[in-house]
């Protein structure tokens, strides 16, 4: 792809590494942070307008969906003719479809494509891109997703992308929360953790939380649990991604009584005990120590 010009708004832990990796692949990245946040390679604007007046593709990668609401209303208008917004933040569907609606009417691109890899992915430019959009949009995105991630999955329409990054991130949680409750359980049942492993993840209880990220310490493949917890992905985005799917649940009328209690136990880890800045598969020791009814 010939050189384009990209605004990038919002370098935090996730966005400066993907601003930098399109900077690096030869494109013209201008950033805006509202922390004054920088990134390797990547000019610097004042304003969020600034970075985007003659871009082709404007990205954002921002906290939450109020904050794309507002940053939208600010770079749409400003935006060229033709040119697509990307927005790569974990936000809540009805925000994204909102986003896309009003892109739509200024004739602008729109693509929702929130991404799961964590900082790791977004350094090594291996994220996975899950998105919304027309198809026109997606392709014209599709170069972008191929330098900062691995794969890029189209999910259909405008917020098609959210639905699916909340829908996959309720099974994790609630499988985490699953594999560790069923690890507390053994150990009091005094089964071999090694051998618990060794059982289950061969076996119809088997799941990612289990066989690839396992939250036993020194059990499977090399996880958070092997370094003391630290994230990984920390236990209080988990709690933000399974509260954006009860809102959507509740939005829709869907009956989620796992992801519901999945958001309760972590809302509980993250705001009363100490889940906060810890990996989300610390809700192993956590069960290990406590007793039924606490
Ligand atoms: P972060 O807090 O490090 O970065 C967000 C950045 O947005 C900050 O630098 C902040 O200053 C900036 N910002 C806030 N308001 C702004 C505004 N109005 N204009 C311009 N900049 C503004 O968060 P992060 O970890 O980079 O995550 C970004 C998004 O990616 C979130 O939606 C998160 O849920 C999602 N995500 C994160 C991970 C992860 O492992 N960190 C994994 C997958 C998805």
């Amino acid at each position: 792809m010939s050189s384009t010009k990209i605004g990038f708004i919002g370098l935090g832990n996730m966005g400066a590494p993907m601003a930098h990796n399109l900077a690096k692949a030869g494109h013209t990245v201008v950033g805006f942070d509202t922390a004054g946040t920088i990134a390797e390679g990547v000019g610097v604007a004042l304003t969020a307008e600034a970075a985007c007046a003659d871009a082709d593709f404007v990205i954002t990668m921002l906290p939450n969906g109020a904050i794309l609401r507002s940053v939208a209303a600010q770079v749409l208008p400003a935006m060229k003719q033709g040119a697509t917004l990307i927005d790569c933040s974990t936000v809540d569907v009805e925000s994204a479809r909102d986003v896309g609606a009003q892109a739509a009417e200024m004739a602008l691109g729109f693509v929702d494509a929130p991404v799961s890899g964590g900082i790791g992915g977004a350094s090594a430019g291996t994220l996975t891109f899950m998105t919304g959009g027309t198809e026109a949009a997606f392709a014209a995105a599709k170069p972008l997703f191929d330098i900062m991630g691995q794969k890029a999955v189209h999910c259909g329409e405008a917020g098609a992308g959210q639905a699916a990054k909340i829908c996959n991130n309720m099974i994790l949680g609630a499988t985490m929360i699953a594999t560790c409750e069923a690890f507390a359980l053994a150990d009091k049942l005094g089964l071999d953790r090694q051998k618990m492993f060794d059982v289950v993840s061969t076996s119809s209880g088997y799941s990612w939380s289990m066989n690839a990220y396992c939250p036993a310490p020194g059990v499977g493949p090399t996880s958070p649990a092997d370094n003391n917890y630290k994230p990984g992905f920390a236990a209080e985005l988990m709690l933000k991604d399974l509260g954006l799917s009860q809102q959507a649940a509740e939005a829709v009328d869907a009956d989620t009584p796992m992801g519901a209690l999945a958001q309760a136990l972590y809302a509980k880890f993250v705001e009363e005990e100490d889940g906060r800045g810890r990996d989300f598969s610390a809700m192993l020791p956590r069960l290990a120590a406590r007793s039924r009814g606490m």
